[in-house]
């Protein structure tokens, strides 16, 4: 059952979407190498928890950390532990807060002190196939043109779309219906409607789309070992277009500065 959210439930949700962008802000500027990735999930936790929230990932299903932390071929649904990062890694961080019963989901994949021209790439390409994602979140377009525009961008630029995982409704519930697959034909699927709260997230893999599962039973890899990017955003549909709710602050963490004027336009 699809639920339409009424603007004091929008609201809510941007208060939630706020902690969950601060927080992440946090994370983004607090990653180095030679950190471990319990710490950053530490940290989660404590920034979450200090601004009245709660980490919704906590315990979802039985997931052990406050954030899941993805390293290079990891896609998602990594487990925080005592993996050191090193200089050279992708780290996805995906992070949701729960507020008041209301949870805001985002995600951003970031490197980790230099890496190399077709990692960044890789990164860029992810965050602008969220982006043109996001635009066609119009009351009227169609779940389809979401995904078809992600796989368009996505495969224009040679990577793969991964299937088995897809964006979903968020509310009440941190998956709620419809799914939102990043890939399809415009013009399909759910029509949109004000009210309408959805994260969106591509996941784009450097080689194939195929993914399977490590036997920690969470940790999400690509088939074939390359690298994977991760990014996503809470975003409610209203009569003016997309509203992004987990909207952070650019001029805090420069080192993925150059998409903030797309951003800026659909905020
Ligand atoms: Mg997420
Ligand atoms: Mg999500």
């Amino acid at each position: 059952m699809v639920t339409l959210k009424t603007l004091r439930e929008i609201e809510i949700m941007r208060r939630s979407g706020k902690i969950t962008a601060q927080v992440l802000t946090s994370l983004m500027k607090a990653v180095r190498p030679g950190m471990a990735t319990a710490e950053l999930d530490r940290l989660a936790e404590q920034g979450i928890r200090e601004r009245g929230g709660l980490p919704t990932f906590k315990g979802y299903q039985g997931f052990p950390g406050s954030v899941c932390l993805s390293v290079n071929d990891e896609v998602v649904h990594g487990i925080p532990g005592s993996r050191v990062l090193q200089a050279g890694d992708l780290l996805s961080i995906d992070i949701g807060t729960t507020l008041e019963g209301y949870v805001s989901d985002s995600a951003v994949t970031l490197p980790v002190g230099t890496v190399s021209k077709a990692a960044q790439r890789l990164l860029e390409v992810t965050q602008e196939s969220l982006m043109v994602g996001i635009a066609q979140m119009q009351p009227g377009n169609h779940v389809g043109d979401i995904g078809a525009a992600i796989q368009a961008h996505a495969e224009a630029h040679g990577y793969g779309v991964v299937r088995e995982l897809v964006g979903h409704g968020v509310g009440r519930a941190m998956h709620e219906e419809p799914q939102v697959p990043n890939y399809g034909r415009p013009g399909t699927g759910m029509e949109l409607r004000a009210g309408l709260v959805l994260a969106i997230e591509p996941m784009i893999t450097q080689g194939g789309p195929e993914v399977r599962i490590l036997k920690d039973g969470w940790t999400v890899v690509t088939a074939d070992g390359k690298l994977a990017a991760h990014f996503e955003h809470t975003i409610a549909v209203t009569q003016d277009g997309p509203k992004i709710l987990t909207l952070r602050d650019y001029a805090e963490h420069p080192t993925i500065e150059p998409y903030r004027p797309s951003e800026e336009v659909i905020a």
